[in-house]
């Protein structure tokens, strides 16, 4: 039933909380997980109309280093568990990249948290969940918070 799973993350405490729920899929027939982090554009683009080329390079690297780190945890957590696992980072707007990777994939079901790291307590959910639920074909899991 829920054989392909996405999960994306972007490593806020609300996206941990769902990795909890991805582990538990194991034992509800889960054989597959795509692990996705986004580097969302537009910070990328502030970021680089206030720094120099070289502090924007360094920054970008460490970043992306950052990323690879903390994706290749989850992504070894979850071989731990049998998953067979691939972990994806992208550039682009968050919402486009999980809608595109999720038509790409296919998945049985997508696992997001409600919220991520702008966390509002007004909020009902944040803006990448609110358009993967209503736009995604697939089943959405939406961990709250
Ligand atoms: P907002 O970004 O609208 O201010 P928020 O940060 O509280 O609100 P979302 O960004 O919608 O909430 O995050 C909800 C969930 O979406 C996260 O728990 C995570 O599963 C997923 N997500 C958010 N941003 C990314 C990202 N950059 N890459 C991958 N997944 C993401
Ligand atoms: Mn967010």
């Amino acid at each position: 039933m829920f054989e392909k799973i996405l999960f994306p993350t972007d490593f806020s405490d609300v996206a941990h909380k769902a990795l909890q729920y991805v582990k538990q899929l194991r034992d509800a027939g889960g054989t597959e997980v795509v692990v996705l982090h986004v580097i969302d554009q537009s910070n990328l683009e502030l970021l680089s109309s206030y720094s120099t080329i070289q502090d924007y390079v360094s920054i970008e690297n460490e970043i992306q280093k950052r990323a690879i780190e903390q994706i290749g945890f989850i992504g070894n957590e979850l071989r731990q568990l049998g998953f067979t696992v691939s972990e994806r980072i992208e550039k682009g707007i968050p919402v486009r990249v999980v809608l595109k990777v999720a038509d790409e994939m296919n998945p049985t079901v997508i696992v997001v948290g409600s919220h991520g790291k702008s966390n509002l307590e007004e909020m009902l959910l944040g803006s990448v969940s609110e358009k993967v639920v209503r736009k995604a074909r697939h089943p959405v899991l939406v961990v709250k918070r």
